[in-house]
């Protein structure tokens, strides 16, 4: 989720900024941290926002934007963040949206925690911040258990400079003349929430926790009932993708054609194809003479199979070539075959013993000459 987090020095967004990165799992991107850390590294970045900050006064929206821009790039914002302290100004409240269009990632939410003025001015005088751990308390509202010593880790608690009442007084009027437009430019646009930021800060978060889970909600809601604009491109990638697993895919069986027939009629993929027209183009090519020797070398090689399987048959003895036939038959079949036995009718030679062509013509010639030799007698 997108979310910019309004509020006044002081009103306490940076507290539950932190609270909403444990809760939503986003970063959270606070300007004044960035241009005070900025500061104390002594960047170049850091000695020019010194002396703006220093003063109360905004730091120029050309520095403060090339830090957003700069920080938004990074992959942690890619599924949303929570920016705290910036927009100040109308100026950065349209770079940002600019910047987010660019990036076709609109901003979601706007949330303003309000507070009144005289209490922002006590929480701001008596703000301590842990040097260590981050944490804030107040010496008037909320303080340590020991003075000047976080309660958590011990860190020292240190009083931000910009923490005085003349630069406080500067801060609020500068949020006042500044940033409360930047707040009537979101409700323009639909997208502000208001929470009150007095009371326990439990309380608070549960009230900011119920406007963001809202917000989610009603995306969510929108999101389902309109579906998301499809692109010409997205189109043409999609169909090109179908066209290709189309031609890609085997053909489904035809009712009542053989398997054979089938198999050449079903589109083969493109690769196959060429395959096997390749194929056809060489057997057109061979000439007849090659065709016949082809056949001729076949038929040899049927036979040579089909004396061996005789000689091997004669190798087995008799006795084990019985015990073969009568494992091979199944009962049901040796029933049937005894059946046919008793049948009347006429006697089938056995087709093993059929005499080759050769053995006949022999036996033929043999039956000629006797007659021969019979009449001449
Ligand atoms: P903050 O901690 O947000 O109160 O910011 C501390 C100081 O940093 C402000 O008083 C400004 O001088 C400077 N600053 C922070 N954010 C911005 C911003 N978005 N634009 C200009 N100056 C800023």
């Amino acid at each position: 989720m997108r979310i910019v987090l309004l509020g006044a020095p002081g009103s306490g967004k940076g507290t539950q900024a932190k609270l909403m990165v444990d809760r939503y799992g986003i970063p959270q991107i606070s300007t004044g941290d960035l241009l005070r850390a900025a500061v104390e590294a002594e960047t170049p970045l850091g000695r020019q926002a010194k002396a703006a900050m220093d003063a109360g006064q905004l730091v120029s929206d050309e520095l403060v934007l090339a830090m957003i821009r700069e920080r938004l790039a990074q992959p942690d914002t890619h599924g949303g963040f929570i920016l705290d302290g910036f927009p100040r100004n109308l100026a950065q409240a349209e770079a940002l949206d600019g910047l987010l269009h660019q990036l076709g990632k609109p901003l979601e939410l706007a949330l303003h925690i309000h507070v009144d003025h005289e209490v922002l001015m006590e929480r701001m005088t008596g703000r301590r911040t842990c040097v260590s751990c981050g944490r804030v308390y107040n010496v008037y509202t909320s303080p340590p258990k020991i003075d000047g010593q976080c309660d958590v880790c011990g860190g020292n608690l240190h009083h931000r400079a910009d923490d005085n009442e003349e630069t406080i007084g500067n801060r609020l009027r500068v949020y006042e003349l500044q940033t409360t437009p930047v707040i009537d430019y979101y409700a323009d646009q639909g997208k502000l929430r208001t929470v009150e930021g007095v009371g326990e800060i439990g309380d608070i978060f549960q009230a900011v926790s119920r406007v963001v889970d809202s917000v989610k909600e009603q995306q969510a809601a929108a999101a389902e009932a309109e579906p998301s604009a499809v692109t010409l491109e997205d189109l043409e990638k999609k169909v090109a993708t179908f066209r290709q697993a189309w031609e890609e895919q085997p053909a489904l069986p035809v009712e009542g054609q053989p398997a054979g027939e089938q198999a050449e009629a079903a589109p083969a993929p493109a690769k196959k194809k060429k395959a096997a027209a390749k194929k056809k183009a060489a057997a057109k090519k061979k000439p007849a003479a090659k065709k016949k020797k082809a056949i001729a070398k076949k038929k040899a090689a049927k036979k040579k199979a089909a004396k061996k399987k005789k000689a091997a048959a004669k190798k087995k003895p008799a006795a084990k070539k019985k015990k073969a036939a009568a494992k091979k038959k199944p009962a049901a079949r040796k029933k049937k075959v005894g059946a046919k036995k008793k049948a009347p009718g006429k006697k089938k030679k056995p087709v093993g013993k059929k005499k080759p062509a050769a053995k006949r013509k022999k036996v033929a010639g043999k039956k000629k000459r006797t007659a021969a030799r019979k009449k001449r007698r």
